[in-house]
């Protein structure tokens, strides 16, 4: 793939154009524009963002669709950069020849760190461990053209909550760019991919280190699969590499925290009204009918926040998306559902169908209230102290034998688990009958 980079004092445009050997994508994802657009704020450019910032955002936004070779002809690429990214990503990468190569990005003298602020409850949850000198940027998703504008939704709510964080003196950003279309259906084309403003920033706001909202479900694949060291896995070493050539750490301040220890934290801190984990209601407020509204609302229902009324269960059980979710297994986040179902009293058939399949496969789910100590090994040495100390007056560590436990956390292969398989198949039937009955009601209402 060719990826062309102009910058200009409005903002940044990446062009790619495939080429033969680009991969021929899967699972239903398909390169969808070629182009995509990074807005500066102010309309006063990036600064002259290092040529490596500028093609690690690039990877950021296109890397699904490169093959094995990468050309960026504007871009005059330092050799440490092209390096990383043969180690890391396994692609030959060529930068402007003419030009020659540039010497790489420094830290810079007194550096901070920048988060990726999506205004939900787990990039809240960082930046309440992250020192105060954090540099926050949302990025801000808006349509390339007029056909795109249904895939855009509400920003009030990350916006009320940046307007209040930098009423605080915070430093923050809310950046727009269209590189979501690039992937079709649109979506972030990788995890990391909501960095990008970030990494066009670096330059300008001295940053040493790059962080997200990643909790323990996702880092370590709890609730979903087997459980896996953060610290080895592809997704953060062969990306950790890239960032660490252009002097940025990547990090991830939460990755030992549950998400039951991330949604306490926010509860208790100054910020915990602006956490919004949906935006799919009206004005960009929570819809209280979405599978993440239904787990979250349980949740915080659980740790002693709004009580959660099992009466309007119903609402949920129309959801064509929360029953979809519910009787896939494993449910997703299954770990915090049960956390949360074994500290509330109910008789909805469908709910205790769910709590009898979980429990038949982990009985216990105290752990998840006590941190994961072993992920701060993860955080610079520079942020560490700051990073646990902040985290210890939400949640103490995990003990020694909890910790085994963590590491022991497996998921039955339902298809070898007949006691499982048939506890699904009973929960699924008893969903899909809940499921028509909400549905049936809510036309008779109608
Ligand atoms: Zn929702």
């Amino acid at each position: 793939m060719r990826i062309n980079c102009q910058c200009t004092t409005e903002g940044v445009t990446f062009r790619a154009t495939p080429e033969p050997g680009d991969p021929i994508p899967v699972q239903g994802v398909t390169l969808g524009r070629q182009e995509a657009f990074v807005r500066c704020p102010n309309g006063d450019g990036f600064g002259s963002p290092h040529p490596d910032l500028l093609a690690l955002a690039a990877l950021l936004v296109f890397r699904p669709w490169i093959g094995k070779t990468v050309d960026f002809p504007d871009l005059a690429l330092s050799t440490e950069f092209i390096e990383a990214v043969k180690q890391g990503q396994r692609l030959t990468a060529r930068g402007d020849v003419r030009a020659g190569s540039s010497p790489p990005r420094r830290k810079p003298d007194n550096g901070r760190p920048g988060l990726a602020f999506s205004g939900g409850v787990d990039s809240v949850a960082a930046l309440e461990v992250l020192p105060a000198e954090t540099a926050l940027f949302f990025m801000s998703r808006v349509a390339p053209t007029e056909e795109f504008s249904a895939w855009v939704f509400s920003k009030d709510g990350p916006h009320r909550a940046l307007d209040a964080l930098r009423a605080e003196g915070r430093t923050v950003y809310s950046i727009e760019t269209d590189l979501e279309f690039v992937r079709s259906p649109p979506g972030v084309p990788l995890d990391w991919s909501n960095g990008v403003p970030m990494v066009l920033m670096a330059d300008r706001e001295s940053l040493d280190a790059v962080t997200w909202g990643l909790i323990l479900e996702s880092a370590y694949r709890i609730g979903r699969a087997d459980f896996q060291d953060w610290g080895e896995r592809p997704g953060f070493t062969r990306w950790a590499l890239l960032f660490a050539s252009v002097g940025l750490d990547m990090f991830h301040p939460v990755a030992g925290l549950s998400e039951i220890i991330t949604s306490k934290l926010v509860m208790s801190s100054p910020h915990g009204t602006m956490a919004q984990s949906c935006v799919r209601g009206p004005g960009g407020a929570e819809c209280g009918e979405c599978p993440k509204c239904f787990r979250k609302m349980l949740l915080s229902s659980a740790l002693g926040d709004r009580g959660f009324d099992f009466s309007t269960m119903a609402r949920f059980w129309r959801s064509k998306r929360v029953l979809r979710t519910v009787t896939v297994y494993p449910i997703k986040h299954q770990n915090v559902l049960a956390y949360s179902l074994l500290r509330h009293d109910f008789e909805d058939a469908g709910l205790l169908a769910i709590q009898r399949m979980i429990l038949a496969s982990h009985p216990s789910f105290d752990l998840y209230q006590r941190h994961y100590a072993p992920a701060l090994e993860l955080v610079p040495e520079k942020y560490r102290t700051g990073v646990a100390e902040r985290i210890g007056a939400y949640a103490a560590p995990m003990s020694a034998r909890e910790e085994i436990e963590l590491r022991a956390w497996s998921m039955p292969n339902i298809d070898d688990d007949a006691d499982i398989l048939a506890l699904h198949q009973d929960c699924v039937r008893i969903l899909r009958r809940s499921h028509e009955a909400s549905l049936a009601q809510a036309q008779a209402g109608a």
